[in-house]
């Protein structure tokens, strides 16, 4: 997986397209890999109150975008980046920037 939880990507595709964000979480849908991302492909959807505490409305949603309309962006030189991987002294695998060749490490709280 080239895209987790905790990094910046820029929109490729889409009405966000050219924006950036923060990937909140990475899900499986129909087409593949989808990633959230607070803010950005948001869409409209109708709510049914289906409790007392929650009411009915239009909320805003975000959409998940497929996985190949991002890219990561490289925390170090700060560009868009296609994502290698290298392996570890210790043998465990990382990600590389390819546009820097640093490591690309992810804050997951
Ligand atoms: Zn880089």
């Amino acid at each position: 997986m080239n895209v987790r939880r905790g990094d910046t990507v820029l929109v490729l595709a889409g009405k966000d397209r050219g924006k950036r964000g923060t990937v909140d979480r990475v899900e499986k849908t129909k087409r593949g890999f989808g990633v959230v991302i607070p803010g950005l492909n948001m869409a409209k959807r109708h709510q049914r109150a289906r409790s007392r505490t929650q009411s009915a409305g239009i909320i805003d949603l975000p959409v998940p975008l497929h996985i190949s309309n991002v890219q990561v962006v490289c925390p170090r030189c700060n560009k868009p980046t296609r994502v290698g991987h290298a392996k570890l002294e210790n043998g465990s695998q990382t990600r590389v920037c390819k546009q820097c060749g640093e490591q690309i490490e992810v804050t997951t709280k």
